[in-house]
């Protein structure tokens, strides 16, 4: 039998090995434990966590998907209730889709992450978006929600259907004051997602005290977790719409189309979590704070200047500068990439050079050390 060349390509393929230092602000917070590494192997087989299943993924027993779900999770998140969804884009639909209809109005956050918006176009909802305040700081205010809210009342006769507040964003890692911002929103009885897609994982969570009403996070993100796979959040009395079941299916709950993460995604969580839970004891995150702060100084000691909340409070860092722009133009816009792949460094987009953002998380003081040497060490060679 001749084998279609077109086939030749699939199989198993390797990954080119993971270099020694990884800043990409994707996969920092999502390399796996090497618990849930052997996870991966275990519950490969589709639909592997079924076997004791009764028709609802949330209450299987064997393997601790209802003691995860049902205890642990709500518990970790600071939230009534919780569930495991495919990612924090399908947490947030879920919660737009349950609590909204077609042409009801979104007030969201200048810094809100792309799949906010199309999961809010997904539920046909129109979009308002707060505006950030400008350069250097892109920071998200109470204020700007407050007029913003108002504007939707204006236009439409009455306030906003929701709101979503991005904590902290994905592009300059910054921490709004979420309970301010959360407040507001109840003044005008509001209810309001934080999307804590870099946060639940990564630092010390509390859904309650920030005032959400629901909360959305990703596993593959900040959970240590084989994606897809991410979590949602929900306080009472928003548990009754957003967990509505099917009336011809009665252990299927209609948002999540019956069951989510139903293999080695949840798997992988589940093996991570006691970790994911150590890292992100207070102690623990003051650290990695500290790091990513030694690490903005080191870089603007270098000519870049790091943009956003500043002193930082996150391990996500945006970084803006002419200095390997200025040796681009001499080189090749893609030698900051090449150098850094050179010595081990993972992280920075290849073909950027005057502004880029990077991840601290886990990484350690010695090899952000090497980083920074690596920077100034690349200086150096272009300026000889
Ligand atoms: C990465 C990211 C998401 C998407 O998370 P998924 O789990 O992949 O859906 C959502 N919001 C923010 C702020 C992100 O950075």
């Amino acid at each position: 039998m001749t084998v279609d060349p077109q086939l030749q390509k699939f199989g198993l393929i390797k990954r080119e090995t993971p270099r020694a230092i990884n800043l990409d602000p994707l996969q920092t917070g999502g390399i796996l434990t090497p618990e849930a590494r052997q996870a991966l192997t275990e519950w490969g087989d589709g639909y592997s966590v079924c076997d004791y299943c009764g028709g609802m993924l949330d209450q299987i027993k064997t393997p601790p998907i209802y003691d995860f779900v049902h205890k642990a999770l709500p518990a970790f998140l600071g939230m009534d209730h919780a569930r495991v969804t495919n990612g924090a884009r399908e947490s947030k639909f879920a919660v737009m889709h349950a609590m909204c209809k077609e042409g009801d109005w979104i007030v969201l956050d200048g810094n809100a992450h792309y799949s906010s918006m199309v999961a809010a176009q997904r539920a046909r909802l129109k979009i308002k978006t707060v505006p950030k305040t400008p350069a250097p700081d892109y920071r998200i205010t109470p204020e700007a929600y407050a007029a913003a809210i108002e504007e939707v009342r204006a236009e439409s006769g009455k306030p906003p259907a929701l709101a979503l507040l991005t904590y902290p964003d994905g592009s300059y890692g910054n921490l709004p004051d979420a309970k301010a911002i959360t407040k507001v929103a109840h003044d005008y009885k509001v209810p309001i997602i934080v999307n804590g897609a870099y946060a639940i994982g990564r630092m010390p969570f509390d859904g309650k005290a920030l005032g959400a009403d629901f909360v959305a996070g990703s596993g593959h993100k900040s959970m240590a977790a084989s994606g897809p796979v991410g979590v949602l959040g929900v306080n009472a009395p928003y548990d009754a719409t957003v967990f509505q079941k099917s009336p011809t299916n009665k252990n299927k709950e209609i948002e999540f189309l019956g069951c989510t993460a139903r293999g080695a995604t949840i798997m992988t969580m589940i093996a991570s979590f006691p970790k994911v839970v150590e890292r992100t004891q207070p102690a623990s995150w003051e650290k990695e704070v500290g790091d990513a702060r030694w690490f903005a100084e080191q870089m603007e000691s270098i000519g870049m200047r790091q943009l956003g909340d500043k002193p930082h409070n996150h391990d996500l860092m945006f970084f803006e500068g002419t200095v390997f722009y200025d040796i681009s133009q001499k080189a090749d816009r893609y030698f900051l990439y090449r150098e850094m792949k050179a010595r081990g460094i993972h992280g920075i987009k290849p073909g950027l050079t005057k502004n880029f953002k990077i991840s601290t998380l886990g990484v350690g003081r010695e090899k952000l050390g090497i980083v920074a040497d690596a920077f100034r060490d690349i200086i150096k060679k272009y300026s000889a």
